[in-house]
Order: structure tokens, then C-alpha cells, then sequence
């Protein structure tokens, strides 16, 4: 059991002897137990072990470690080609996935010409396609482009503490310089998972989202102030 779920339980149990629901307030511990890190994902492609052997000629080499386990950045790149435009030096992640994947953001959508739909990630079927071409080899994908919905991993014993189901929409508060409420957020359950929320780069720079910022989980009917 980490830190954070004892602290959880004890001011739990505080609450309930004195009926102090400002517990977290008047003590010193910190407001972190309930947040959770936000981190950007920028555009990336996920590529199938036979489109890595086209492309590259070789396997993935690993550059950097992702947040979440497993997951990593590789040495080797990608140019997008769509109908209307070119992005270059796109990331490309590993391990290899059954299918080929682009995530792009909205604004890359519409500069590359393809009508991606937002989508959760590995919900290809209808999806557009795109030329992906390496320095050596050009691979054209039928279906794949699309712009990753926001979610959030989550371990078993997270969820547990936020009270929260495997595939359940939540809405969380962005704790940035442009505070917002994200609603529509998947949660996604699994002890393979480290705990963060993943968004976009459009939604990053809407924002105002930089390192560090968390969010937190919005219970019941979201409010706004005003009108
Ligand atoms: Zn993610």
C-alpha cells in the first residue's frame, strides 16, 4: 500500500470521528493526494512490426523511456504525407503494435488534409489513412490517423482511492495558467499502468498546460460560473 493511500484512509477516518470535512485544509498535508500528472502527448506513429521492417530495415532502438512501463521513444523517425501538407521528424514509439497507429492533433489534421476523428487509441476501423515514408522506404497506411481522446492510466489501486471504473468518462480540472474542465476523459484500468492523464498537444497549448500541472477528478454534473 503507497503513501498516498494510507494518507487517504487516515484522513478518511478523521473525517468521520470529528466531522471535519476541511480536514485537508486545516492540516498540513499537502493537496497532491488527489492529483494526478498531466502529461502532453505530442504527435507519434505506433508501427506494426512489418511496417518497422519496411520503413527501417531494422527493430526499433530505444532512445528513451516513456512514462508509462514498457513504452518507449526510439532513435528513428518519420515524414506524414497528406494531400495537403508534410510533417517531418514525427516520433515513432515501441514496442510494435498488431497495427500501425498515427496520433496527430487537430491542428496536424488539418494542415496534413486528412479528416481524422477523435478516437481512443487502437479504434482504427474508418479511419483515415496517410504516407508514412522513412529516409530509405515509404509505407502508405489504409486506415490508422486519428486524433488520440484524452484519458487517463490508471493502476487498480488508484482507482480504487478515486472511486473510479475501468472505461468510466470522468471530467477533471486542469490546475494551469488557463485553468479548464476537460470532461469526456477515459479512464483506463490496468495494473500495467502508472498513474497520468494524456492529452493532446492542442489541448496542452489551449491551456496553457506546462510541466508539473495536474488534474483532478470532478465529481457529479460539471458546473460553470457565470452563465
Ligand atoms: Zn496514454
Amino acid at each position: 500500500m503507497n503513501e498516498a493511500i494510507v494518507e487517504d484512509i487516515i484522513i478518511k477516518v478523521i473525517e468521520e470521528f470529528t466531522g471535519n470535512v476541511n480536514i485537508k485544509a486545516a492540516c498540513d498535508c499537502d493537496d497532491t493526494i488527489n492529483s494526478i500528472p498531466v502529461e502532453l502527448s505530442a504527435r507519434h506513429v505506433h508501427l506494426s512490426e512489418e511496417h518497422i521492417q519496411e520503413l527501417f530495415g531494422e527493430p526499433l532502438v530505444f532512445k528513451k523511456e516513456l512514462s508509462q512501463p514498457g513504452q518507449f521513444l526510439s532513435k528513428q523517425r518519420l515524414r506524414l504525407i497528406g494531400p495537403k501538407s508534410v510533417i517531418n521528424n514525427v516520433a515513432v514509439l515501441g514496442p510494435s503494435r498488431p497495427s500501425s497507429q498515427v496520433e496527430i492533433s487537430l491542428t496536424d489534421a488539418k494542415l496534413l488534409g486528412v479528416a481524422a476523428p477523435v478516437g481512443q487509441s487502437g479504434e482504427i476501423e474508418g479511419t483515415p489513412g496517410i504516407i508514412m515514408a522513412s529516409t530509405d522506404s515509404i509505407v502508405g497506411l489504409e486506415e490508422g490517423v486519428l486524433v488520440a481522446g484524452r484519458h487517463i492510466h490508471m493502476p487498480t489501486s488508484d482507482a480504487r482511492r478515486f472511486d473510479v471504473k475501468d472505461k468510466e468518462m470522468v471530467s477533471v480540472h486542469l490546475d494551469t495558467e488557463r485553468p479548464v474542465i476537460m470532461e469526456n476523459v477515459l479512464v483506463r484500468i490496468s495494473d500495467d499502468f502508472k498513474l497520468a492523464m494524456h492529452i493532446d498537444f492542442d489541448e496542452g497549448n489551449g491551456s496553457a498546460w506546462k510541466n508539473g500541472v495536474t488534474g483532478k477528478i470532478v465529481k457529479g454534473a460539471v458546473k460553470y460560473n457565470g452563465i
